[in-house]
């Protein structure tokens, strides 16, 4: 028994010893540092690293630098969309309430008083004299000679 209990010691001491061995040390000469929040990296990290590791903290929050830093580069972009989108619910709404107010034939200055710019569309054709407008849900045709245009429905 007194033989097995220091056999077990001398098994722990070495484990104990050995793990910190087996481990290269970290240094900080290169002077690597995270892109997003700043953290240094160490020299022993592969050279690709270019952000702090992934990590949970001990509410459970995943801490994920790449990943933040990405959402902050493509921010600007989907902010682009959202308001590409966003303007063209507006127009659709507008298109509505002139054809509610006006009906589906109306003059340019109709189409100014209620902000529906016909530069904001979707796709646009030009066909014999007749510029068409696409929108979502309707398709304006423009005369440009008669300053009128034709609301029509478009589905697509
Ligand atoms: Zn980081």
């Amino acid at each position: 028994m007194q033989f097995f209990n220091l056999k077990i010691q001398s098994i722990m001491k070495k484990k104990k010893e050995q793990s910190p061995n087996n481990l290269p040390e970290k240094t900080y000469k290169l002077g690597r540092a995270c892109l997003y929040c700043g953290e240094p990296i160490e020299d022993q990290a592969r050279a690709t690293k270019t952000h702090c590791s992934r990590w949970i903290d001990k509410f459970g929050v995943i801490h994920d630098c790449k990943r933040k830093k990405h959402k902050l580069k493509t921010q600007p972009q989907e902010d682009i969309l959202l308001d590409f989108a966003a303007r063209q619910r507006e127009t659709h709404r507008q298109i509505l309430k002139v054809l509610t107010a006006h009906g589906d034939y109306v003059s340019t200055e109709i189409l100014d008083a209620y902000n529906i710019i016909l530069a904001d569309n979707l796709g646009f054709s030009f066909n014999s004299g007749i510029a068409v407008a696409e929108f979502l849900g309707f398709k304006i045709l423009s005369n440009s000679k008669l300053k009128t245009h034709k609301i029509e429905p478009h589905h697509e």
